[in-house]
């Protein structure tokens, strides 16, 4: 299945150390380092996110936060994203954790709020339950999912 990023940059909030700004070279380009690798690499703000990388306002109220990482409506957004490094690039989210009565782990729900689980009874309810009733809005959708999982007997991290 494909990957579709929902832009919600959960996995980049906590990444202000790792992504570092280490000088800036133009108006909109910089030279950075990705510190988990120790990798260099120069980056330009994409051209159609300039408008919300010059607010500062998100990174300043979020000193843990990515410095490219800017909100856009309900999104948050890299706004490098062309340049941004590999691992950003490959990166695969997990924003649930699911397991069952006995704490065994039951399940696994990514950015894309897509299910990944072998557990029949969790699978039964996702498929007939919450792919139906859950909120269209992907923002209202998880804390809706987290609540009807919770309900169930499920514990969710
Ligand atoms: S470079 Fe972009 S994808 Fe990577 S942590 Fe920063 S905002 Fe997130
Ligand atoms: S947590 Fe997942 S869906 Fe959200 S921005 Fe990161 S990769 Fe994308």
């Amino acid at each position: 299945m494909v990957f579709n990023c929902r832009q919600c940059g959960s996995c980049c909030m906590a990444l202000g150390d790792y992504i570092v700004i280490e000088r800036q070279t133009g108006n909109f380009t910089f030279d950075c380092e990705c510190v988990s690798t120790g990798t260099a690499f120069t980056a330009e703000v994409d051209e159609d996110k300039r408008r919300i990388f010059v607010d500062h306002s998100f990174p300043d109220a979020h000193p843990s936060a990515c410095r490219f990482l800017r909100p856009d409506g309900d999104l948050l957004r890299c706004t490098i994203h062309r340049d941004s490094p590999a691992q950003c690039k490959f990166y695969r989210c997990v924003v649930m954790r699911i397991s069952d009565r006995s704490g065994k782990p039951a399940g696994t729900v990514r950015g894309t709020l897509d299910l990944h689980s072998d557990d029949p009874d969790l699978r039964h309810i996702w498929d007939n339950e919450i792919t139906r009733k859950r909120p269209k809005s992907d923002a209202e959708a998880e804390p809706w999912i987290a609540a009807f999982l919770a309900e169930k007997g499920y514990r969710v991290q």
